[in-house]
């Protein structure tokens, strides 16, 4: 398969380049520059930059409010996006709930909801893992029982990202006990502002607050909420978790990343020597951005071979693996690279008022999480074992 870019794949990452250059706001980019992750009201800022464009849904169609791209310009514009560095649509609207609704949402579900998540007018969080049921997502335990036209809810999510700041929820639930758990499963879209709703923090090591349990105490929500058909939210969900794993090879982020430690390395003088002057470390770099590449490299043939896509999901398994492993390895490095710096504490300060490198180690912890969330590494290791062994 020929990956060299095509005069329009290059004009195209042109146009995008210049985009980015032109509209993203300074302060949001030496924010994320410095490994801070993205404020809210920055991720709504930007997307709704992104918006004016025709760009905050890359792959959904026009008439949906989409940008109708092609793969490969999609790759390119997520890359241009993430090596800025600028925060990517926000994955729980447009590539995780999006995809769902046009897969499975009525036409007055996709008129009303795809507008709004494209614009950010509605912030989405994910309802799926609960205590217990995380690897083994079939074996959930919220129920919700059908009365007239709502369903009552009851029952507990937790690990739920941004669930603080989001104005709804698109949850699994059980709606029906059945010999096979996966049966009986139910998507719901819950509005976070319903009597019964319940958020509580949870601090995760980095010292941040992204994480939640959220508590659902008999919640009505009405059964035009309902995503597809009532029990087969678990065809839902698998295609969501697809989507999921293979967004998240990052490799704008890998790149971001890697261009950041070289530039430390560069710029960090010790004892009279430029870090870079050693020669382990330049090794290091250049092993790393050999890794990268091939990262891509496999991303491409990935998103591009749709005979790759359909008869060989292992790659997706590969990409989830490598790519979080990846971007590990270079948040480690990063926080080596910044020294004491990375250590500074954050209690009272402002995140720009510290030290520039003093998101290096809690990003460094933080991104200990990428090998656990949209399906932990041993779990991908199973997948591929079954590929292998046939
Ligand atoms: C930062 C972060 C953000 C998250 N955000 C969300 C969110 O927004 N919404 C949401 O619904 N969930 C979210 N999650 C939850 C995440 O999806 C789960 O943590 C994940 O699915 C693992 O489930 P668990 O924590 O219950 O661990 P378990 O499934 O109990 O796993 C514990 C350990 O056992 C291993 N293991 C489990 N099964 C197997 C197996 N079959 N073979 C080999 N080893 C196995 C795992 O790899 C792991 O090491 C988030 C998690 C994190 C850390």
């Amino acid at each position: 398969m020929n990956l060299k870019p095509t005069p329009a794949q290059a004009a195209f990452r042109e146009e995008v380049r210049a985009f980015i250059r032109d509209r993203l706001p300074a302060d949001i980019r030496a924010h994320l520059r410095r490994g801070h992750h993205p404020r809210p009201q920055d991720v709504v800022r930007w997307q709704r930059i992104l918006h004016e464009r025709g760009w905050a849904a890359p792959h959904w169609p026009q008439a949906y409010g989409g940008a109708g791209l092609g793969a490969a310009e999609r790759l390119i514009l997520l890359d241009e996006i993430q090596r800025a560095p600028a925060p990517v649509p926000l994955g729980f609207n447009i590539s995780l709930l999006g995809t769902v609704l046009l897969r499975y949402g009525t036409e007055a579900q996709k008129r009303f909801f795809l507008p709004r998540l494209a614009q950010l007018d509605l912030w989405f969080c994910q309802g799926f893992s609960e205590p217990g049921s995380g690897s083994d997502l079939a074996s959930l335990r919220t129920r919700a029982v059908r009365q007239g036209e709502h369903y009552i809810v009851d029952g507990q999510k937790i690990w739920t990202s941004s669930a603080h700041v989001a104005d709804w929820i698109f949850a699994l639930v059980r709606t029906e006990q059945s010999a096979k758990k996966q049966d009986g499963i139910s998507f719901l879209l819950i509005d976070m502002k319903s009597p019964g709703v319940t958020v509580r923090p949870i601090v995760s090591i980095d010292g941040e607050h992204h994480l939640n349990e959220v508590f659902f105490d008999a919640v009505q929500v009405p059964v035009t909420n309902l995503i597809g058909e009532e029990g087969r939210g678990w065809d839902c969900a698998k295609y969501l978790l697809v989507a999921e794993r293979t967004t998240v090879a990052s490799v704008g982020t890998c790149w971001e990343r890697l261009g950041y430690a070289r530039e430390l390395a560069e710029t960090t003088v010790q004892a009279g020597r430029r870090l870079l002057d050693d020669p382990r470390l330049a090794a290091e770099l250049a092993q790393l951005d050999a890794e990268v590449r091939a990262l891509e490299l496999t991303n491409w043939r990935f998103q591009l071979d749709p005979d790759i896509a359909q008869h060989n999901p292992a790659y997706a398994s590969v990409l989830k693996l490598k790519g979080t492993e990846l971007v590990q390895e270079l948040s480690a490095l990063v926080g080596r690279l910044a020294g004491l710096a990375g250590l500074e504490h954050r209690a009272s300060a402002g995140a720009d008022a510290l030290h520039p490198l003093a998101a290096a180690v809690p990003r460094y912890l933080f991104y200990r999480a990428t090998s656990i969330y949209g399906g932990s590494s041993e779990v991908q290791k199973d997948i591929l074992a079954k590929t292998l062994m046939g």
